[in-house]
Formats: C-alpha cells, sequence, structure tokens
C-alpha cells in the first residue's frame, strides 16, 4: 500500500494471490530466497500515455492510455485492453497481475499484462471509436510487437476495436504483422472461436467442476450477468448443454426471462443494433427488466458473473448460497469481491475464480498466434477441440495444486493461484534475478 497508494483493485488482486500462498512459499524456501514474491508484485514496465482525439462535432478530448507489461518469463507479454470510464492505473495492474497467473493456467508461452483507457465507447459513432484507435495506437506501437506485447480485446474493445487498432499499427510500422494483435478479423489472420472462446471455456470449466459432485448441466438454472462477448458465448454453450440460462444485465439493469433467454434475439440487439437491455424485454413477453437488485437475487443452480469487477458482494454473495446455488464460476475478472469469497469459501459450493474459469479467451489468442506465425488456419472442430482440453487441463491442475496444498480437491482459490504461480516462479528461478 505504501508502494502503490490508492491502488485498491491492485492492493486486493495482491493480497488475494499471496494470502492463498501461504503453504507453496512454506513448501518452497527457495522463493524467498530469490525474492519471487518481490519481483512478481512489481511490473516490469509501466506505460502512461495521452490521447487525443476529435469527436464528429469538431470538440477535443484528451484520454488516458495505458499498458502494463507485467511478467514476461514465460513469453511475450499478453493480455487485454479495456476501454471503460472505471479504467486506472490500479484497474490495468490488477487485470495485468491476474494475467500472469491465468496465463501461466493455460500451458501457453505467454507473458501476462494488460492495458486500456478511460475513453468511453458508448453512444460514440463509428468515426470516433475509429479516430480514437488511431490515437491510442499512435501511442502504443513503438511498445508492441509479436514478439514484445500482444494486446487483445476486453470490456470495450471487440472486432471493431481491435481493426482499427490493427490498421493504424500495420500503418505506422510498415508491415503487415499479424501476430501483434489477437482478436483479428477472420478473413485477415484472425481465428475461429476467438470470440466465442471466453464464454466456451468458462462453461467447459464449471462442467468440470459439476462432474467432480457427479452432475451436469443438463436441466440446471443459470443466472448469467453482463451481456457482451463471455455472457452471450456463455449463454450460447449453456443452451446446448441443456442448462437454463434466465438472466442477464448491463449498466442500465437486468432482465429475468423465465422461459430461458431467447439468445438470437439478444445477439440482435447486442451485437447488430448495439442496443441496451431494456430492448430486449420490449420483444419478449417472457421476460422482465429490473434495475433494483440484481441477477443475483434470482434462485438458480449456477451462476456465472460474466460484466465486471465487484458485480458481487457479500449480501450478493449470501443470498446466492442461501437460495442454494451449487456451482459460481467467474466469467469476469475479480466479479467478486474479498466479503463474497469468503462467504463462499465458508460454504459447500463450488467457486471457481476467473483466473481459471475465465483463461479459455486468452488460450484461443495463444492459438491464434501459433496460426499466424505457422500462416495456417486451423477448423472449427479443432480449436474447439483444443479449448475444451486446454479448459479440462487447467481444471486438472487446479485439483492437483488444491490436493497438494490444502488436503482436499476443491478448493480452487489455493488451487489455481498455487499452480500458476509455481509455474511462473520456476521459470524464474532459471533466468536468474532480473
Ligand atoms: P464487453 O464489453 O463485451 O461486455 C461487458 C458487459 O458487462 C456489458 O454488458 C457491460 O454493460 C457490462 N458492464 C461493464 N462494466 C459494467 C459496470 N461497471 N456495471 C454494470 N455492467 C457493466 O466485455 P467482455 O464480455 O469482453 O468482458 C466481460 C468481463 O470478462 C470483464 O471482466 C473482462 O475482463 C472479462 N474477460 C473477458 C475476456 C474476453 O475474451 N473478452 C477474457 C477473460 C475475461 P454496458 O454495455 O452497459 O457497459
Amino acid at each position: 500500500a505504501v508502494r502503490n497508494p490508492g491502488e485498491k483493485e491492485f492492493h486486493e488482486a495482491v493480497t488475494g494471490v499471496l494470502d492463498s500462498l501461504a503453504p507453496v512459499l512454506e513448501q518452497h524456501p527457495e522463493y524467498r530466497d530469490f525474492a519471487i514474491l518481490e519481483r512478481i508484485v512489481e511490473p516490469e514496465r509501466m506505460i502512461h500515455f495521452r490521447v487525443p482525439w476529435v469527436d464528429d462535432g469538431g470538440v477535443y478530448h484528451v484520454n488516458r492510455g495505458y499498458r502494463v507489461q507485467f511478467n514476461s518469463t514465460l513469453g511475450p507479454i499478453k493480455g487485454g485492453l479495456r476501454f471503460h470510464p472505471t479504467v486506472s492505473a490500479s484497474i490495468v495492474k490488477f487485470l495485468g497481475f491476474e494475467q500472469i497467473f491465468k496465463n501461466a493456467l493455460t500451458a501457453q508461452q505467454i507473458g501476462g499484462g494488460k492495458g486500456g483507457s478511460d475513453f468511453d465507447p458508448h453512444g460514440r459513432s463509428d468515426n470516433e471509436i475509429m479516430r480514437f484507435c488511431q490515437s491510442f495506437m499512435t501511442g502504443l506501437y513503438r511498445h508492441v510487437g509479436s514478439k514484445v506485447d500482444i494486446p487483445a480485446g476486453d470490456i470495450g474493445v471487440g472486432g471493431r476495436e481491435i481493426g482499427y487498432l490493427f490498421g493504424q499499427y500495420k500503418r505506422l510500422v510498415g508491415s503487415f504483422e499479424a501476430g501483434m494483435i489477437t482478436g483479428k478479423g477472420l478473413g485477415w489472420g484472425g481465428s475461429l472461436i476467438r470470440t466465442e472462446a471466453t464464454g466456451y471455456g468458462l462453461v467447459a470449466f464449471t462442467r468440470e467442476m459439476l462432474q467432480t459432485r457427479g452432475e451436469d448441466f443438463e436441466g440446471q438454472t443459470v443466472s448469467v450477468s453482463g451481456s457482451g462477448n463471455v455472457a452471450i458465448y456463455s449463454i450460447e454453450k449453456l443452451l446446448a448443454l441443456g442448462a437454463k440460462p434466465v438472466t442477464f444485465s448491463d449498466s442500465s439493469g437486468w432482465v429475468y426471462d423465465a422461459e430461458g433467454v431467447d439468445l438470437e434475439l439478444l445477439k440482435e440487439i447486442k451485437d447488430v443494433r448495439r442496443g441496451r437491455v431494456a430492448d430486449y424485454v420490449k420483444e419478449r413477453p417472457s421476460a422482465d427488466l429490473h434495475t433494483d437488485g440484481a441477477v443475483w437475487d434470482v434462485p438458480v443452480d449456477v451462476a456465472l458473473p460474466c460484466a465486471t469487477q465487484y458485480e458481487i458482494d457479500g449480501d450478493h454473495a449470501r443470498t446466492l448460497v442461501k437460495n442454494g446455488v451449487k456451482a459460481v464460476a467467474e466469467g469476469a475478472n475479480m466479479p467478486t469481491d474479498a466479503e463474497g469469497i469468503e462467504v463462499f469459501e465458508a460454504a459447500d459450493l463450488l467457486y471457481g475464480p476467473g483466473k481459471a474459469a475465465n483463461a479459455g479467451g486468452v488460450a484461443v489468442s495463444a492459438l491464434e498466434m501459433q496460426q499466424n506465425s505457422a500462416r495456417q488456419s486451423w477448423t472449427r472442430e479443432d480449436i474447439a477441440d483444443r479449448l475444451d482440453s486446454i479448459m479440462q487441463d487447467i481444471h486438472r491442475q487446479c485439483v492437483e495444486a488444491s490436493e497438494k496444498y490444502t488436503g482436499r480437491p476443491d478448493d480452487y482459490v489455493v488451487g489455481s493461484n498455487a499452480a500458476g504461480f509455481v509455474r511462473v516462479a520456476e521459470a524464474m528461478l532459471d533466468q536468474g534475478v532480473v
């Protein structure tokens, strides 16, 4: 806290990881000797830059751009860009820190980082988004590249923004370097399944958790929050596995659909019309719009937070537990606050933290990089199979590390932190004190 004043989210992410590593450090005194902890909490590099742009009315704006290159021990830096008014140094550092361990769990060769801007894309025209992205990349391009740091999307950054960012990079460096960014369009180096990967992977991870208790998704009701990339493709996979997703949300409210979410309508409203969740209820008689409370008030078997950080507090967690939720798995990063996590850990339920449960997105980004360097495009089935086996492998690593360090198989918090941390720490020892 003294070194990083005011960085609440970053402190909480670091505390969450370090608290659960006590049993690991006991078994590995060499990590203390070589200052692994001191080094891992300090980013290799933190870049802040000015992003000036002009709106359609000729008004000038100045936003702030960030990129944190946290840890490149396992490979070039990899992590998304977030455009949202809440983005700050603390937010990108918490996300970048979590990304180190998430990326380690995927077993791919990728280091961890994150970036973004406090720019608010809501209500901006395509031209404004393009000018903003061009200015953002003009500030960032000298710090990224396929062997250095490979950005991707996150909140507010989807296929459209990735296209504008890549176009500007290509123009500035004068070469087509497909592997410098992921989430690209399919016609110019993108990978099949990348858009779906985080949601599909989240549901696969949750399926693995449920299997340890002899359950599957068939007939289970599920609450989902958010209505962006992660939420939509989680809902798609839930429906494919016979579950009944009944909620979604955005920052204007949340929807309960007693008959289960109509995915085609939701996609049409969010992806095509770029509308709000309120538009859904106008066209769907079985659905109600709520602006009080939260999706977590609805009694369900499984809860999948897929919007943003701190969307489940202690009270939400207690409500979910009281209503008998069997599993909670995080599509979003740090959606459950510290009190909420305590509630879940004290209850007899399966709790899958984001760094394990939502790693499918970055895993398929790493597959996109592999296809780019081999100049190949793999089939949908091939990538879907690889994603599923990566999620199974992440689940297995969590269970094994949980057993090793806690004596029980289902502490996914200790399991994911320990498994990710040990992989990075061992490689840091190999590479010396750098
Ligand atoms: P999107 O921008 O596609 O969607 C975000 C959704 O969450 C929107 O419905 C948005 O509503 C809602 N939301 C965002 N901020 C808030 C807020 N402060 N309050 C209420 N609702 C909010 O982002 P993604 O789906 O890509 O990301 C969602 C989460 O998943 C994030 O935590 C992200 O870090 C995480 N994640 C994403 C990955 C990916 O591959 N995309 C990979 C791993 C994790 P509104 O439009 O009203 O703002």
